[in-house]
């Protein structure tokens, strides 16, 4: 018997079968989907066994040396997968295999055998590995091949388990951290040399919240000397305390019970039920404003799927898998349910992913890669806010969860639900097309009305006088709310607003000496850093450019709204959560379960607070610049817009209370912004198409970004135009070839950057010619110069 397998080598020259002999041993023990290492010329490398064959037609072919699995790590259905994505996506077979296995599986950790039952069902040559424990090492039973058999015959029936010894589990892990004894101490008090000390006093004071040692000695780059200095001193107390692992630990969670479904919600859920029954594949939008229930019609639909015996995948962006919304499936669904988010541990990950492999769960909950989940028998993919842009993966292989979703729909003749309050303009274009079935449900479960929605024009502040971040009708609810209890949110949109450093003298402008890109100025170490390649240099005192001292940051960053916030409304509490004040782990939820508590009258933040919040006493959401998004260049800026505000919205009167929303805008006249006022997404819908066939964008077309760099700029220049040339004379001539042009972003690392972009309605060799396109510049691309990365259907355009 031969193994085709595919090697652990990232080239284009590997990225096909090769054949290995399975030794006789082996033989019936090693199928396709199980990890191998074979020799590959001098060395010895991993791979995965993709088909076996009785013979190969090659005259010598070498032995598989040794095998990493006794069950398959990859399912039939994920090997044929596999295949097509990285056909797809034009990327190597071996990238879309690795994109479904856990992390853990990856790294040379050790494997280890697990003793799950009693020992006298050992057969008498594997007893002597287990006499001192009930665990021994895989690579000890396996120095006799035969052994291989045995052990996965016993892995079957429960009795031994196979692991990576990656998980740091009973052992509680405690890091020193210190807190400020006394939060209101005067530097004045230290002597005036301290100058380390003082700098220590003043961060903490800042973070108002303990910090590790770890950290700390980090983040201000002194020593652990002037730490316990402190302590002696009395300023700080230094105490152990529990590093948390996962956040939903020891969490318990209060079992729900199906609601009794409205008119709407029952006619929605009556075609999915169908669809589960008859075993049919169809992809559903479900087309429901916030707050329409779309998640309890999810739940049901699982449920169903459940009794059926079938098993349920459900996609959340990352940003939104937040405590509520798992507490939903696990309300529901209890220990059945896997949760998969990037804030778990490698350990975790792989623990979470064994569970779907040995089928100890039936749902899995989890961000864009929980869509690759080993389970067999799948019975509904559901993928919440559909639109959500994280669903592409940036990296290679570069897919879209959607995709994926509709290839196992197919595989498993099983629905996928699509749903989003503001639908992406293709999902809703291929519903309109009946492509997808639209399932539409258009009132809120409560009756409770959307709330009412003000567009404050900022142009129009500026000329009554009115000079702050804040608008009149903004400050003067927000003063409201305070009063009555009741509270605000007030979101800034990160994007476009990072906080640069210029000269005021000269203009002058810091920037990376790596990438063309201005550098951001990041306040707790007071650095400036780059977000392209992490280049961080320190803050200057003086302008590089004309000596000038008045060299400032600018920008409205979220800790600048704070400051402006406290200044005009001292007596408000509020809460600030950004990328600064969420980096550690467990941060996000503690935010949010304090201002849930009501600690603060205003909780201040950016994307990640858009969604998901559900807080009865919210009844203020405001907007402060809307227009951010909309003027980045690109052709799904008001889509983003129209998207962001309804999200945001729908964070108001979510309860009893009524909600209130207020935009500041300096072109409230968008279609984008004016149609939140009516929260009508049809209309907007009819507006953006308009928009898109006039500048033939998607949907009317599909799209290619193809993006080349290199470190000398001539060798990009040529190379892309000999790109566009070859693309024109093999395209079709209804599709447009556009560039070369220099990419938005012209330098990255040291590289120049150049790209194509394609668009097309139908083009039959498109995939064949881009190939063609990699095969070409192999050479330069393998000497690890040229860059040549294709992007099908892209979202960045930088
Ligand atoms: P969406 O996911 O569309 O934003 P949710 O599923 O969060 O909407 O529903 C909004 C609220 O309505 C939730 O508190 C939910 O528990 C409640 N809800 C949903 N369906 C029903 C129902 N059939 N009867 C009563 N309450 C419901
Ligand atoms: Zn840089
Ligand atoms: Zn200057």
């Amino acid at each position: 018997m031969i193994a085709k397998v595919i090697v652990d080598v990232p080239t284009s020259q590997t990225d096909r079968l090769f054949d290995y002999e399975i030794p006789k041993e082996w033989e019936n023990v090693i199928q396709p989907g199980i990890r191998v290492v074979v020799p590959f010329g001098p060395r010895k490398i991993q791979g995965f066994v993709i088909d076996l064959e009785q013979e190969s037609p090659l005259e010598k072919i070498k032995p598989i040396e040794d095998v990493l699995d006794v069950v398959p790590v990859l399912t039939k259905e994920l090997l044929q997968l596999g295949e097509w994505l990285s056909e797809q996506t034009l990327s190597f077979k071996l990238s879309a295999y690795q994109l479904m296995i856990p992390a853990a599986m990856r790294t040379k950790v050790k494997k280890e055998i697990v003793l799950r039952s009693d020992s006298n069902q050992l057969p008498a040559s594997l007893q002597k590995f287990f006499q001192s424990g009930d665990k021994t090492l895989w690579s000890d039973v396996l120095i006799e091949k035969q052994n291989l058999k045995i052990v996965q015959e016993l892995v079957k029936d429960g009795v031994l388990e196979v692991r990576y010894q990656v998980e740091e589990k009973g052992k509680k892990k405690t890091e020193r951290y210190i807190k400020l004894v006394d939060s209101s101490v005067q530097l004045e008090k230290l002597p005036a040399r301290a100058q380390k000390q003082k700098e220590i006093i003043t961060f903490l004071k800042e973070i108002a919240e303990p910090i590790s040692v770890q950290a700390l000695l980090k983040r201000l780059e002194t020593t652990r000397q002037v730490v316990t200095t402190l302590v002696k001193k009395g300023y700080i107390q230094e105490f152990a305390q529990e590093v948390y692992r996962d956040p939903l630990a020891g969490v318990h969670y209060e079992r729900t019970m199906p609601l009794s479904l409205t008119a709407q919600q029952q006619e929605v859920i009556t075609p999915i039920l169908n669809s589960l029954e008859s075993k049919e594949h169809d992809t559903f939008l479900l087309h429901g404003v916030t707050g329409s229930g779309k998640t309890e019609v999810y739940l049901q639909s699982i449920d169903k799927a459940l009794q059926m015996g079938r098993e349920a995948i459900v996609l959340v962006p990352e940003i939104s898998l937040t405590p509520q919304m798992v507490q939903r499936f696990k309300g529901r669904f209890g220990s059945k349910v896997a949760v998969l988010h990037s804030g778990l541990s490698m350990g975790e990950k792989y623990d979470e992913w064994r569970k779907i492999l040995r089928k100890e769960v039936e749902v899995v909950v989890g961000a864009r890669s929980a869509i690759f989940a080993p389970f067999t028998n799948v019975g509904i993919i559901i993928i919440d806010e559909e639109h959500e842009t994280s669903y592409k993966q940036e990296e290679n292989p570069k897919y879209h969860a959607r995709d994926v979703a509709i290839f196992r729909g197919g595989y498993h003749q099983c629905p996928v639900i699509l749903g989003s309050a503001t639908p992406s303009l293709e999902s809703y274009a291929r519903a309109k097309k009946q492509v997808y079935q639209l399932l539409p449900l258009t009132t809120r479960v409560n009756q409770r009305s959307m709330p009412a929605v003000e567009v404050v024009d900022m142009r129009e502040e500026l000329r009554n006088g009115n000079r702050s971040m804040f608008s009149f009708s903004l400050l003067e609810m927000l003063k409201d709310r305070i009063d009555k209890g009741e509270q605000s949110v007030l979101f800034l949109n990160r994007r476009g607003y990072s906080t640069f450093v210029m000269c005021r003298d000269c203009g002058y402008v810091a920037t990376c000496e790596h990438c063309d890109i201005s550098l951001t100025y990041h306040r707790t170490q007071h650095s400036l850093k780059c977000h392209y390649c992490g280049h961080e240099e320190k803050m200057p005192n003086t302008c590089e450019s004309c000596g000038s001292d008045h060299i400032r940051f600018f920008g409205s960053g979220t800790q600048k709204v704070e400051e402006e916030l406290t200044r005009v409304l001292p007596t408000a509490k509020v809460i600030r959560m950004d990328i600064d004040t969420t980096r550690r782990k467990g941060s996000h939820e503690r935010l949010l379960s304090a201002f849930g508590r009501g600690e603060a009258n205003i909780l201040l933040g950016t994307q990640m607070i858009a969604k998901g919040l559900d807080f009865p006493k919210i009844t203020l959401v405001g907007v402060l610049a809307a227009d951010s998004m909309l003027h980045i260049p690109d052709f799904r800026s008001a889509e983003r817009t129209f998207q962001l505000m309804e999200q945001v919205s729908g964070r108001a009167g979510r309860h009893e209370l009524e909600g209130k929303v207020i935009i500041q805008s300096y072109t409230p006249d968008h279609y984008s912004i004016e149609l939140v006022k009516s929260h009508d997404y049809e209309q907007f819908f009819q507006m953006e198409m308009a928009q898109r066939k006039i500048g033939l964008y998607p949907p009317y077309v599909f799209m290619v970004l193809i993006n080349i760099s290199h470190p000398e700029l001539t060798k990009v220049i040529t190379v892309s135009e000999k790109i566009a040339a070859f693309l024109k004379r093999e395209l079709q001539e209804s599709t447009i070839v556009l560039g070369p042009v220099a990419s938005p972003l012209a330098r990255i690392k040291d590289r120049y950057r150049y790209q194509c972009m394609i668009k097309y309605r139908n083009e039959p060799r498109l995939l064949e010619t881009l190939r063609e396109v990699q095969q070409h510049f192999i050479r330069d691309i393998n000497q690890g110069q040229l860059q040549v990365s294709i992007d099908m259907h892209p979202y960045m355009f930088t």
